[in-house]
């Protein structure tokens, strides 16, 4: 018998939440359980997910053993469906929302069960694909419950933030963090840096491990401080960052900056000391600059992804000059 998954101990209160609505038959339509990435939330859902497919349910804990609990594991319960971007795509496709329609208009396929689905991130909708899932919001076909997922909720049409309940994730306690971090990398001394690189968000830290993250962002640092330094220049650099995922490069820029204002405005200790230096620069020359970052970051998921080279030169001298014209 499979172990059923369950959520992580950090979302104990989100999770009694729920057990509450449902022991009291109140558990909403849609649920729109929004927090920071890399804290759990796909857990969380697919914890909750496997619990309301449940057929003997321990209190509010799916068994893990039950037919329906089988067919969840093995990803091929007929009442659930999953929505998320196709491999190498940033949004979901309307082919995707037009079967998860078919699928919430037919009756469920277990005896007096519920339908069950998940959309994450819900950011992966574009206008046209949100409307069509808010159609899905109008009409509750029977027992149907949509769970959406998002690292943004700001981000999603009000129209569909209005019609779901609303859940809200904060990032773990520090020390509840580092105990399950310590624990999954078996020891070492990396698990602080790690979760401190992080922004506090232990899955993301994990993450971060796993790929080596901590070598890569140094590199990064390097880079930056030998191209204000004058020891590399921007047109070799954007040739060589082009080649990396530039989302999680530009995120990563952009924690970098949003750390320096912290350590500016409340002297809050900077991962690196490389980018001491920086701190320099007044806190509005680092906002407008993190504008700058946030409107290529915007151009990049639209997928102008041809003039990726440029948009990182740009940026590259920008923040060159930006440091030059200040000394
Ligand atoms: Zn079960």
């Amino acid at each position: 018998m499979a172990e059923p998954m369950i959520s992580y101990a950090w979302h104990a209160i989100q999770w009694q939440q729920l057990a509450q609505l449902h022991e009291e038959q109140r558990l909403p339509h849609a649920l729109l359980l929004g927090g920071a990435p890399g804290i759990g939330k796909l857990r969380f859902a697919r914890a909750l997910l496997a619990t309301l497919l449940c057929e003997q349910p321990k209190g509010f804990q799916a068994c893990g053993a039950c037919q329906a609990c089988q067919l969840h594991a093995s990803g091929s319960h007929p009442d659930l469906r999953e929505l998320t971007p196709e491999e190498g795509k940033r949004q979901i496709g309307i082919d995707q929302v037009r079967s998860l329609q078919q699928f919430t208009a037919q009756s469920a396929h277990r005896d007096g069960g519920r339908k069950l689905a998940l959309i994450h991130p819900a950011e992966a909708m574009n206008a046209y694909t949100a409307n069509a899932v808010l159609k899905t919001l109008e009409e509750p076909a029977g027992d149907t419950v949509l769970i959406l997922l998002s690292h943004s909720p700001s981000q999603l049409l009000p129209t569909i933030r209005s019609r779901c309940m609303q859940m809200n994730f904060p990032l773990p306690v520090r020390e509840q963090a580092l105990t399950w971090l310590e624990t999954q990398l078996g020891g070492g001394d990396s698990a602080e840096r790690l979760l401190d690189e992080s922004g506090g968000r232990p899955l993301a830290a994990l993450q971060l491990f796993e790929a080596d993250g901590l070598a890569q962002w140094q590199r990064q640092d390097e880079a930056l401080a030998a191209l204000v330094a004058g020891r590399k220049d921007a047109v070799a650099l954007a040739e060589e960052w082009q080649e990396q995922d530039s989302i999680e490069l530009l995120d990563w820029w952009l924690r970098r900056l949003s750390s320096l204002i912290r350590h500016k405005s409340a002297g809050q200790p900077m991962t690196t000391d490389i980018w001491l230096p920086f701190a320099v620069l007044p806190d509005e020359r680092l906002h407008g600059f993190m504008d700058e970052v946030l409107s290529v970051r915007a151009k990049l998921l639209r997928g102008a992804a041809l003039n990726k080279r440029l948009l990182l030169e740009k940026l590259l001298l920008d923040w060159q000059s930006m440091l030059r014209s200040h000394v």
